[in-house]
């Protein structure tokens, strides 16, 4: 499985973050900030270091606007805030606006400081005072946030109803560089892969690199025909690299079991004659068979079906465990159903099973 970067993900170092940190206030003491927001933080809505090689960062902060004391009249306004009955405390030095400043959730400094790299280089910005207690607005909406501040609170672990909602948490926890959320969320990732798309789920583990999590979850996907048109808007979050190595296991699957299928012990296919009685042999009930096994394969790459239920069922195994020779003397049986059915089951089970 080849490594892969994020393709819309962004991370930022520490030499980055003091890179934008001596920027910024470079900027401020040259008097370049956007005046309609007298940040305390001293940041710009209409920052020009969008260009800059942390535009991501830059991007993120733009999200938030900061006020100052007057123009809340901070401590009554802060009181009449619609909290969220988890995160209401006055001892909450911070407070978080979710989108559209609907809910508002109050934080320690502390916590957002020691749990998230962009709080901390925003908190590491010159300030007014020594008291950072004024409104950061968020682009996230308010259950997302929550989710992600139960986490980054040490909360119980919230009940993500959804793989969008997972996927909102990874991307927020991503953008505020929180890595406690983030390893929480890749260990939730596998023990809520059952009955969630795994194709999605796989996507996931792929775009942050979580090799293990790619390959358990990529088995997952087995039970899949990925050309079926169902599974097209999920295969279209993936990457190239992704996409490709997931086609390639499901592909290989098929062909190794062919090619298993037309290797010793099992007969050619090709006409015959009988061990017993010379007479001329088709085999033409096998290569039926076979032909089914691989079609099923291509339905359903692991391959359960083929043994659970295909080779004692379908009419194409039926016929083949009860082709016989033809000379009425001889009558010979020409298919061992049950070794066959074993060395099948040995084929599937050496077939790759994860990109
Ligand atoms: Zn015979």
């Amino acid at each position: 499985m080849q490594k892969e970067r994020p393709y819309d993900s962004w991370k930022w170092d520490r030499a980055h973050r003091l890179r934008l940190c001596k920027l910024m206030t470079k900027r401020k003491l040259g008097g370049m900030f956007n005046q309609s927001y007298p940040a305390r933080f001293g940041i710009c809505h209409h920052h020009p270091m969008a260009s800059c090689a942390t535009s991501a960062l830059s991007s993120a902060f733009s999200t938030m606007q900061l006020e100052t004391d007057e123009d809340l009249g901070r401590t009554d306004s802060l009181s009449t805030l619609n909290y969220h009955l988890d995160f209401a405390s006055n001892d909450g030095n911070v407070v978080l606006a979710a989108k559209d400043a609907k809910l508002y959730f109050r934080v320690h400094a502390f916590t957002l400081k020691t749990a998230s790299g962009f709080f901390r280089t925003m908190f590491a910005l010159p300030q007014q005072d020594n008291q950072p207690s004024d409104i950061v607005y968020l682009d996230e909406d308010a259950d997302v946030l929550a989710s992600l501040l139960r986490m980054l609170c040490g909360l119980s672990f919230p009940e993500i109803p959804s793989l969008d909602m997972l996927q909102s948490l990874l991307f927020a926890a991503e953008k505020y560089d929180m890595p406690g959320p983030m390893s929480l969320m890749r260990m939730y990732l596998l023990t809520q892969s059952l009955g969630l798309d795994p194709i999605r789920l796989y996507a996931l583990a792929r775009r942050y690199e979580w090799d293990h999590e790619s390959k358990v979850l990529s088995s997952d996907t087995l039970t899949l025909n990925l050309f079926d048109e169902k599974h097209h808007p999920s295969l279209r979050t993936l990457s190239t690299d992704a996409l490709l190595d997931l086609v390639v296991l499901h592909r290989s699957r098929r062909d190794g079991l062919r090619k298993c299928l037309n290797e010793a012990p099992f007969v050619t296919g090709d006409p015959s004659t009988c061990i017993q009685c010379h007479a001329l042999i088709t085999n033409e009930t096998w290569r039926e068979l076979k032909h089914r096994i691989v079609a099923e394969m291509d339905e359903r790459p692991l391959g359960d079906t083929v043994l659970d239920s295909g080779l004692s069922t379908w009419p194409e195994a039926i016929a083949c465990w009860r082709a016989a020779c033809r000379t009425e003397t001889c009558k010979r049986l020409l298919y061992d159903k049950t070794e066959t059915i074993r060395v099948v089951k040995e084929c599937i089970e050496g077939l790759p099973r994860t990109v």
